[in-house]
């Protein structure tokens, strides 16, 4: 049974959809104490919604969100962003990203050449995340959310979390949340060539294919950058699968 102080974090977690729709129904029907906390009207609102109509749990969501900016306001928007989510920088910055990252800020850096990863709290609600910063091809800041005890190992004895510890798996996320930047003039987009040959040395002998998938730049062009790369830089790149 979720006491009173866990309910506004586990609505949360089934709003942002770190957990399914059948968990919440489940703790909605199995724990009486939802009725006092909805109040009578709200509570049968939600019990008499039909959860495996997409369209209906899409505005149940929408109006327990609402209740939640009524009776639990917040002060930042952690609790929005699922244990792994991302910020987009584009766009309008002050109802964009800066809405997110003004409150979350670095408390160390993961230092060496990981110069794109640190560790950073939220202000407001004290949540510690692992920001990976992709500034260089998606444009998006990536948060996983840390434990309290993952900060400390990462505080007290600098043992990080190895997500992200290569700018390959930035890439990976960008591909697999479907925020991948296209660039419109990839030969003259310096830095698709820097973050190639960062990933060659950390990865020797991949194919160019490769390259073409995580630049999102089509299999002529991953060539032609490759081909570049190589010449200067004296790394290997497959050129063949
Ligand atoms: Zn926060």
């Amino acid at each position: 049974m979720n006491s009173d102080a866990d309910k506004v974090p586990f609505l949360w977690r089934f709003l942002r959809g770190d957990i399914e729709t059948s968990e919440f129904e489940k703790a909605l029907y199995n724990d009486a104490s939802y009725e006092a906390f909805f109040g009578n009207d709200f509570f049968l609102d939600l019990i008499e919604n039909n959860y495996h109509d997409k369209n209906e749990v899409h505005k149940l969501k929408e109006k327990l969100k609402a209740w939640l900016g009524v009776n639990y306001p917040k002060k930042c928007r952690c609790i929005e962003l699922r244990d792994l989510d991302y910020v987009d920088m584009t766009g309008d910055s002050e109802t964009g990203y800066l809405s997110y990252m003004n409150t979350i800020h670095e408390i160390k850096a993961r230092g060496g050449e990981l110069w794109w990863l640190y560790l950073a709290r939220c202000g407001e609600c004290q949540q510690s995340w692992l920001v990976a910063s992709d500034t260089r091809i998606n444009d998006i800041f990536i948060l996983k959310r840390v434990e309290e005890i993952d900060v400390e190992k990462i505080l007290g004895d600098d043992v990080w979390p190895r997500d992200f510890d290569s700018y390959a798996d930035v890439l990976v996320f960008g591909c697999k949340s479907g925020k991948q930047a296209r660039f419109a003039d990839p030969m003259n987009s310096p830095s698709l060539a820097w973050t190639m040959i960062d990933i060659a040395k950390e990865k020797p002998g991949m194919s160019v294919s490769y390259f073409a998938k995580l630049l999102n730049v089509d299999r002529t062009t991953a060539i032609a950058l490759a081909e570049i790369v190589m010449k200067t830089e004296g790394i290997v790149i497959k050129l063949e699968d």
